[in-house]
């Protein structure tokens, strides 16, 4: 059974996680990782290959764990947290929780796309729909706190499975990284008044809009100005929409059609796209960090994607420092994703 694991050095967590030895990945054997996904879990047809499901949404007349689904929510095989882990915080100078919390793999489409670009715009609906359904779900367990809701496409993204999916990983403590973030939005509003990132988005229009690649009624896309990768693009409302879990269906459909514009145009671009993708999620209980910035959550933050191309591999600079060496200026990426229209 794995362990989240208190980091007293760096003040930090870490998940120690037997299980993901097992993924395909880490067969060396390349041949043989051939042959092991010849026949791909993911796809329609092959529900039987997966553990049973937690979540479809599907065809009416369809039923659970067989074809008829739009897109399926099952428990990661390789596991790094589970449910079924005794809830136990353990306190001692080597501090951790048992691995309680939720690993779970959101298979996006029945088709074997390899790529979120050859999803159609219901694809990318239904996605996000499945996405609000399962924060929704995951939030009414009291015992998690922090939720993550993440893709890694590609293998320079880490991803492992050629089929498109989607991760979502619960856990019953906030990471060091999420929290900071929340509590310097927080501090903003309380100074400002305003949230940052819709202060930022105000900015970025006033300054000559340099850095928006695209926009609609409620979303902005654009480069940040301090971006970590090049080509980097955060979609993000400039209204407080509140967070996934309360978005209604048509800002599901505007934020479908500029997620996959921003995609189209980072493919035109850069023809082989390999990328990490982070929806925003805030932490999910007062307790975690004070109930004055949970109930200022929807005033002080919004909701937001990012999107990281994986161009360049990282290395110890950046682990050791925190501070990404970015080779393109954000100001010119957005002006070629501004030029790469592709329709
Ligand atoms: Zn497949």
């Amino acid at each position: 059974m794995s362990e989240i694991r208190y980091d007293r050095l760096f003040d930090r967590h870490v998940i120690i996680a037997p299980e993901r030895l097992h993924r395909p990945t880490n067969q060396s054997n390349r041949v043989e990782r051939r042959a092991s996904q010849r026949v791909c879990p993911f796809c329609e047809g092959n529900e039987q290959l997966t553990p049973p499901e937690i979540y479809a949404l599907r065809e009416s007349e369809s039923f659970a764990n067989e074809a008829g689904w739009k897109t399926r929510v099952v428990p990661n095989l390789f596991k790094a947290l589970q449910i079924e882990a005794p809830y136990r915080h353990n306190y001692s100078f080597f501090e951790h929780w048992d691995g309680f919390g939720a690993h779970e793999i959101l298979i996006d489409t029945p088709q074997h796309y390899t790529s979120m670009t050859q999803w159609s715009e219901e694809a990318v609906i239904n996605w996000l729909k499945t996405l609000r359904q399962r924060f929704n779900d995951l939030k009414q367990d009291t015992r998690i706190v922090s939720l993550s809701l993440f893709k890694n496409e590609g293998v320079e993204a880490g991803g492992t499975q050629p089929h498109s999916h989607t991760q979502v990983i619960a856990m019953p403590i906030m990471p060091k990284a999420k929290r900071q973030q929340y509590e310097h939005l927080f501090n903003y509003y309380k100074e400002y008044n305003s949230s940052l990132l819709a202060t930022m988005i105000q900015n970025e229009l006033e300054d000559e809009a340099k850095r928006i690649v695209s926009a609609n009624e409620k979303f902005t896309a654009f480069c940040p100005y301090a971006s970590s990768y090049p080509f980097e693009v955060i979609i993000s409302s400039q209204q407080a929409l509140g967070e996934l879990g309360d978005f209604k269906d048509e800002n599901i459909k505007l934020l479908a059609t500029i997620l996959l514009d921003v995609l189209h145009r980072l493919k035109k671009q850069l023809g082989t796209l390999e990328f990490n993708l982070m929806l925003s999620t805030p932490p999910l209980h007062a307790n975690t960090l004070g109930a004055e910035l949970f109930h200022a959550l929807h005033a002080s933050s919004r909701f937001y994607i990012r999107i990281a191309p994986r161009i360049y591999k990282y290395g110890g600079f950046e682990h050791e420092s925190e501070v990404y060496i970015n080779p393109l200026a954000p100001e010119m990426a957005a002006k070629l994703l501004r030029e790469s229209d592709y329709v």
